[in-house]
């Protein structure tokens, strides 16, 4: 799955498009005003693996915020570039704190929400000039959602006039993949490289995103940030966001992504993070963390044991991640199995760096722990998880360590 080609773009510290790897960003939820919850959440995302983190800055009193929150950040030893999501007045933001302009480290511009008519022109040049004197990239961000309403105007009436009028979904899509293209080409003439431009185009619709994409790879070498829009709460979320964006990343279309997951009330933040890893490392293209292989359990394992198992061993594996990975460098690529019976469990355990088969019904109460494809030892009693928890720390200290 070569990946098509794109101008690759540098933001703070990260590298994006080119030959760079695919980067996980996301954004917070909190009021961009109140510093300290924002660089809270900030370095949560960060910790969890988000490479870029968007904020909010909506008023004066965020942008004010920005630089105390990239300061908190850096006492916390986070050095994540944050990127500032503008609408309707960033233009104003930007130049009336230009301290703000200087702590981010790319600004997002949703070029539906810059200002109507004559003043849209203006509004976006302002924002684009103040990136190019700040040396920042910018992310033209269209969404259908907010879709700039006299360009689309424009196509519906061309589209009324023309003698095989095209669908609205299809003249909606133009729309939205005509306001990036335009406003990127804007942008460049006003000076803005293209290597200072990111582009998405967001759908709330699977197969619309899809297309949408697909149009756009084949249209330009921009550095493409990919997502669904609005993907919703919990499994639907999850599973619309990864279906859009599995079939372009097979593709070789997208330079980095967001999964846009609704939290469930009080739910973790960093859910989108793990998600947007998870994808990339199932589809072979990036590596994050050891991953665990489990079976689903049937009839033939009444005990929930080996689902408690696999649950604990992930989280000892994920948790232990931000300290693994200067110690023991290569670790993420480590696969561990926990398996309910003898079906498929040494033949799945078998093929893992390290894998268990639990007792089903009617087996032996022993546990057959396998390393590297060999049958190393057999666990039984009531300490089989702190043991085999043992086992893969030994491993990942004899096997990942620098010497
Ligand atoms: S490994 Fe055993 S318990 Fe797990 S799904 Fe297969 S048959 Fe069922």
């Amino acid at each position: 799955m070569p990946r098509k080609h794109t101008q690759s773009v540098q933001v703070g510290n990260i590298t994006m498009g080119g030959a760079a790897p695919i980067v996980v960003q996301s954004m917070t939820n909190t009021d961009t005003e109140d510093a300290i919850r924002t660089a809270a959440q900030v370095a949560d995302l960060a910790r969890a693996g988000s490479e870029l983190v968007r904020i909010t800055v909506n008023t004066v009193a965020a942008a004010q915020a920005v630089p105390e929150i990239r300061e908190r950040l850096l006492k916390m030893d986070v050095d994540v570039p944050l990127v500032g999501d503008f609408h309707f007045n960033g233009h104003k933001l930007l130049s009336s704190v230009p301290e703000c302009a200087e702590a981010l480290a790319k600004y997002r511009i949703n070029p539906g929400n810059v200002g109507r008519g004559s003043k849209r022109d203006e509004q976006f040049s302002q924002m684009i000039e103040i990136a190019i004197k700040n040396n920042k990239p910018v992310r033209i961000g269209a969404n259908w959602g907010s879709l700039d309403q006299d360009l689309l105007a424009r196509m519906l009436d061309e589209n009324a006039a023309a003698e095989h009028p095209k669908p609205l979904d299809y003249i909606n899509r133009e729309a939205v993949i005509t306001s990036a293209l335009e406003s990127a080409a804007r942008a460049n003439e006003l000076g803005l490289g293209k290597d200072k431009i990111i582009i998405s185009c967001k759908m709330s619709r699977v197969q619309d995103l899809v297309q949408v994409y697909e149009t756009l790879a084949s249209r330009s070498d921009y550095c493409l940030h990919l997502g669904l829009t609005e993907a919703g709460m919990g499994s639907k979320g999850i599973v619309a966001s990864t279906a859009a964006l599995a079939v372009l990343l097979q593709q070789g279309i997208g330079d980095t992504i967001r999964i846009s997951l609704t939290p469930e009330p009080n739910g973790d933040r960093t859910r989108e993070v793990i998600v947007g890893q998870e994808i990339l490392q199932t589809m072979g293209m990036r590596s994050f963390t050891p991953m665990v292989t489990a079976c689903p359990g049937c009839g033939r394992t009444s005990s929930t044991y080996f689902q408690e198992l696999a649950d604990r061993i992930q989280t000892y594996l994920r948790d232990s991640m931000p300290d693994w990975k200067a110690k023991h460098p290569g670790v993420e690529d480590m696969s561990v199995a926990v398996m309910g019976c003898v079906v498929n469990g040494p033949g799945e355990s078998k093929h893992a760096n390290i894998g268990i088969s639990l007792p089903g019904t009617g087996e032996r109460p022993t546990a057959p722990v396998y390393i590297d494809g060999e049958k190393s030892v057999t666990l039984k009693g009531d300490h089989i998880a702190e043991e085999f928890q043992g086992i893969v720390q030994q491993y990942v200290e004899s096997h990942y360590t620098v010497s």
